[in-house]
């Protein structure tokens, strides 16, 4: 991926220069609650290595991962409880998004009633 930048917040927290709660982990996949909580659950899933720095840039060679990706998703959803109610997946990309973190990631949020997309 030629235009990652290591210095990334995500990649520092995958290399565990900067610290954040862990909720989950496999080979391919960390994910941690975030610092900004926009719901009452707001957990984000990266995967590790040097990832797509958002969904502009993936291919074709890109669709296991993301389809392992959702499938961690929905494990940590049910783990952290909020198969029963509800949670929503969300994967910003570029500005009007308001992507802040050029490393490909997907947030999952519950907890509490959500407000409408858009
Ligand atoms: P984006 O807006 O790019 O889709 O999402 C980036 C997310 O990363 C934001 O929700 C933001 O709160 C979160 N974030 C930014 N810096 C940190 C950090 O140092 N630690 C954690 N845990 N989350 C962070």
């Amino acid at each position: 991926m030629s235009d990652y930048d290591s210095e990334n917040v995500f990649a520092k927290i995958l290399r565990d220069e900067i610290p954040s709660l862990r909720v989950y982990e496999d080979d391919e996949f960390i994910a941690f609650r975030d610092i900004d909580p926009s719901a009452p659950t707001h957990v984000v899933l990266i995967p590790r290595g040097e990832a797509p720095t958002g969904l502009d840039q993936l291919t074709e060679s890109d669709t296991t991962m993301l389809g392992k990706l959702t499938i961690a998703a929905t494990k940590i959803a049910r783990e952290l409880g909020l198969e029963t109610d509800g949670y929503r997946l969300v994967l910003n990309n570029g500005p009007d998004a308001g992507q802040t973190v050029f490393h490909l990631h997907m947030h999952i949020l519950g907890g509490g009633r959500l407000g409408p997309v858009a």
